[in-house]
């Protein structure tokens, strides 16, 4: 069966836009969120988040291996300590980063029966969370890069995916990046 969704791609620029509050947890919403999960599941990711596949509402799916799981209206309430991490992204497939974030996270939400939810999370699971939140602001992992590998990483990705020649002076940014494989591309860490 083919996946209910396209997982969008850097250069769609509704990854580049706040999404908007969830205003209705119901049955339409329910049925989004499973869909989102089989796409999920296909890539295979352990996390998607709604405006990755075009919806500009801030909720993401997960499996974090506990099952799947929805967190609606994700808000970080708390952070410490900084944890280093390899960082994939299923929209911007086949390159990974090393990316500080914080280590620990209080996180809350809602889950798809409107319940009130509240996770403290830790490193990889912590990390799912961070990412998937900054996917409602649009904002990629490339944002959280440090200057210097940011305009590498900005080449490589624009002549991978949107077509572009790099400019004849420059290095050769693909070589030095793209041979990265995410950590996890046996499946684990791709959000
Ligand atoms: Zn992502």
């Amino acid at each position: 069966m083919a996946s209910p969704y396209e997982v969008r791609v850097f250069g769609d620029p509704v990854l580049r836009t706040v999404a908007n509050e969830v205003t209705d947890i119901d049955g339409k919403l329910a049925k989004l969120a499973e869909d989102m999960l089989t796409t999920m599941y296909d890539e295979p990711g352990i996390g998607l988040a709604a405006p990755q596949v075009g919806v500009q509402k801030r909720f993401f799916v997960y499996d974090y291996g506990d099952g799947p799981a929805a967190l609606i209206n994700p808000v970080i309430t708390e952070s410490d300590g900084e944890w280093l991490y390899e960082e994939g992204c299923l929209s911007v497939p086949g390159l990974a980063w090393e990316i500080v974030r914080p280590k620990q996270i209080l996180i809350t939400g809602y889950d798809l029966d409107g319940n009130e939810v509240a996770i403290e999370a830790d490193e990889l699971e912590s990390r799912l969370y961070q990412h998937e939140m900054d996917h409602l602001d649009g904002v990629l992992l490339l944002d959280r890069l440090d200057d210097e590998t940011r305009k590498v990483a900005m080449r490589t990705v624009r002549e991978k995916f949107l077509g572009l020649d790099p400019s004849p002076e420059a290095p050769d940014p693909a070589r030095s990046t793209s041979t990265k494989r995410p950590a996890a591309s046996g499946g684990l860490f791709l959000p």
